[in-house]
């Protein structure tokens, strides 16, 4: 039997402030013929990263519906974990290939993993490449399963793409955060494209009063005299925390106070982490205007809310970026944020909303000190970025997307994308204006100007998919 991770309860009603009555309502509605349907999520560590955020707030919600949800981590020891950390590294371009004894250590893990399962779900969702291989070592059942991929998969190292690309095969539908993630030769006939989502009500993402936030900021020893600069990330050579180091020593140029946080996750699932983390410690420990922080040394949720909510600026200096929840987390509470044109990142945010798109230590170190110079566009700046995740990036929409993608995999029909999903992001589309294109006789609905404009360049791409 596979760990089960205890998430306790939640309810869809509290959101119904944040996100709206009507998405709250629409929500209830597509659960409704899924009451009693067994949903199984699946992935590799339950704290750390962007997946087990997203998990900790979605199966509770899925519970709260009337469906029957659980979360489960698969187990494995350090060499396992290194060997998983090469595969998506190579899933996201490193150029590094696995040796035969990396695979074998995948392969046996995957059917260790396949013989401890358990039976009796209706769906089945595995995350990331961790789990994936472990469909290839049982039967489905009468379960449908879904591999949802969070990372970018639009460069992969072909050698490891080749080694992964088999495992895939069997999926009944993948989703990933974006179309341009989708690698060419993916196995799988039915692709969902899904941006993740915050949790407003999260202690991570909840409203904390300006007084409590530089209270706690104070108490870990980061004190908001001097202008503050934060990155919050795992400590990840694609997270660029080196450049960010890079780029806050050029800014200090301009702006002699400043200080900068690092504060970095160590994932149960992420040995590269440590070596990271002691780099970045070499590399600054006379620095003392540098904070390097870890969620082993207590940074836990409210203190990164506290960060994002009181710094002058975050920056996600990503190279490779899933989606980099963290953007939205900041701009939710009104921060600008200087980002790397990276991933999933430029939905979030673009140049003149939420902050600066940058690309390299340079532009980076600019757009800080342009946003440490003028406060006043900074608050601009981050009120657009909030006003942008309130319409797009709240966990109700999330727990739409996947509510529809298992109604149509249990009634064995594509999603009905022309109906209420925006064909580029995902996105469920309900507001009373939508931006629409009419394509072939058939009318498409986008979240914005940007999606339908990507559509128009060329419809084949997404119309293929469906
Ligand atoms: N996070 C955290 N503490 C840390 C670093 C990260 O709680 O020290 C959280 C962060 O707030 C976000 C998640 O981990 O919710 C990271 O998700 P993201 O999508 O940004 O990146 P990933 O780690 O999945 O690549």
């Amino acid at each position: 039997m596979l760990d089960l991770v205890d998430v306790g309860e939640r309810s869809i009603e509290s959101y119904r402030r944040s996100a709206g009555f009507h998405a709250v309502d629409a929500v209830r509605e597509a659960a409704a013929d899924l009451r009693g349907a067994r949903v199984l999520e699946v992935n590799a560590t339950p704290y750390g990263g962007g997946v087990s955020e997203l998990l900790r707030s979605l199966v509770p919600l899925l519970n709260d519906l009337g469906l029957s949800a659980d979360w489960r981590i698969i187990s494995g020891d350090e060499r396992f974990f290194q060997v998983t950390k090469a595969i998506h590294n190579g899933l996201q371009g490193d150029a590094r290939d696995l040796t035969d004894a990396d695979r074998a250590v995948y392969l046996e893990h995957a059917e260790a993993c396949a013989a401890a399962f358990d039976e009796g779900y209706d769906f089945v969702v595995l995350h990331d490449p961790q789990p994936a291989a472990l469909l290839s070592f049982r039967d489905k059942g009468s379960a449908k399963w879904i591999w949802r991929c969070h990372i970018d998969t639009s460069t992969p190292n072909p050698r490891v793409w080749r080694f992964m690309r088999p495992f895939l095969a069997p999926f009944d539908a993948a989703v990933f955060t974006m179309a341009q993630f989708v690698p060419p030769d993916l196995p799988v006939r039915r692709v969902e494209i899904v941006p993740p989502a915050i949790d407003p009500v999260s202690p991570k993402n909840l409203p904390l009063p300006e007084a409590t936030a530089r209270e706690i900021l104070d108490w870990i020893g980061v004190p908001l005299r001097r202008p503050l600069v934060t990155q919050v990330a795992r400590f990840d050579p694609w997270k660029d925390p080196m450049g960010v180091i890079a780029a806050a020593r050029l800014a200090r140029e301009d702006v002699p106070d400043l200080q900068l946080a690092l504060v970095g996750a160590m994932a149960l699932d992420d040995p590269q982490a440590r070596d990271v983390y002691r780099q970045l410690r070499d590399a600054t420990h006379d620095e003392r205007w540098i904070h390097i922080f870890t969620n082993l040394q207590g940074v836990g949720n409210v203190e990164v809310n506290a960060f994002q909510t009181l710094s002058d600026v975050v920056v996600q200096k990503s190279l490779r970026e899933g989606f980099g929840l963290v953007v939205s987390e900041s701009l939710w509470k009104g921060t600008p944020v200087v980002a790397g044109r990276a991933g999933g990142i430029p939905l979030q945010m673009a140049d003149g909303v939420g902050g600066f798109l940058i690309d390299g230590v340079e532009d980076c170190a600019r757009a800080i000190v342009k946003l440490l110079r003028d406060p006043d566009l900074g608050r601009a700046l981050g009120e657009s970025g909030r006003a942008r995740v309130r319409e797009r990036f709240l966990i109700p929409r999330l727990v739409l997307n996947e509510l529809a993608l298992l109604r149509s995999l249990a009634a064995g029909r594509p999603v009905d994308h022309a109906a209420g999903h925006d064909p580029v992001c995902g996105m469920a589309v309900t507001g009373a204006r939508p931006v629409e294109l009419t394509v072939e006789g058939r009318t498409y609905r986008f979240c914005s100007e940007r999606c339908r404009s990507i559509f128009d360049a060329s419809p084949g791409r997404y119309l293929a998919r469906r």
